[in-house]
């Protein structure tokens, strides 16, 4: 079984768009308790790698390397991008502490899907896939233009799986077209 039921989410994202494949490397943001990075090891393989970062504790999963640490904070991502160079897919189920507050937990989910994004420009090579977590709100716009000038197509795609919290979506992002930029390059 999987450590959550966010799983089938993920399942699903990856039937309808197919993220990954056999022997790529995976980084998974927001990942605990682990439910997704179960399910992109199976995906990926013995040959692939998945790494798994989050704020929060991950309790040890076979296959995959685990990696404490903030995504708001760039040594985060350095540390990633210092573990494992190059990824095929970022995928972030990141969401903020639920405030109640629609407007503000809307504001914090779009500023943590806004990191994934900026940390998949810098892992991302050429053909590379994203997939990010944002609730509704007026800054979903403004990130899915900026994806689509980065891969070849993004989609918007609300998975059966979380009707239950019916204001969340994935922005599906296919096909990196350049290689990594790097701060400094
Ligand atoms: N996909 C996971 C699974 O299947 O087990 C569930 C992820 S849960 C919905 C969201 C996660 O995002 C939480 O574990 C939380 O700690 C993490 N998170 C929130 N803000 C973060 C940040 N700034 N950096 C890293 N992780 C963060």
């Amino acid at each position: 079984g999987y450590r959550a039921r966010s799983a089938y989410k993920l399942k699903q994202l990856d039937e309808t768009a197919g993220l990954f494949g056999p022997g790529n490397t995976v980084v998974d943001l927001g990942a605990a308790p682990g439910g997704w990075s179960q399910v992109a090891r199976e995906r990926v393989g013995e040959q692939g790698t998945v790494i798994a970062v989050d704020l929060q504790r991950i309790k040890d999963i076979d296959g995959v390397e685990t990696l404490r640490g903030d995504m708001t904070d760039d040594d985060t991502r350095e540390r990633i991008i210092e573990r494992i160079g190059e990824a095929d897919v970022v995928v972030s189920d990141m969401a903020p502490n639920m405030t109640g507050e629609y407007h503000l937990d809307a504001a914090r989910s779009a500023h943590l899907a806004r990191m994934a994004f900026e940390t998949a420009l810098e892992l991302l090579g050429a053909g590379g896939d994203l997939a990010v977590k944002i609730f509704e709100g007026q800054d979903v716009a403004p990130l899915r233009e900026d994806m689509e000038a980065e891969f070849e197509y993004v989609r918007a795609v609300h998975p059966d799986a979380s009707r239950d919290s019916s204001s969340e979506l994935y922005l599906v992002a296919k096909g990196r077209l350049t290689a990594p930029v790097r701060e400094g390059d």
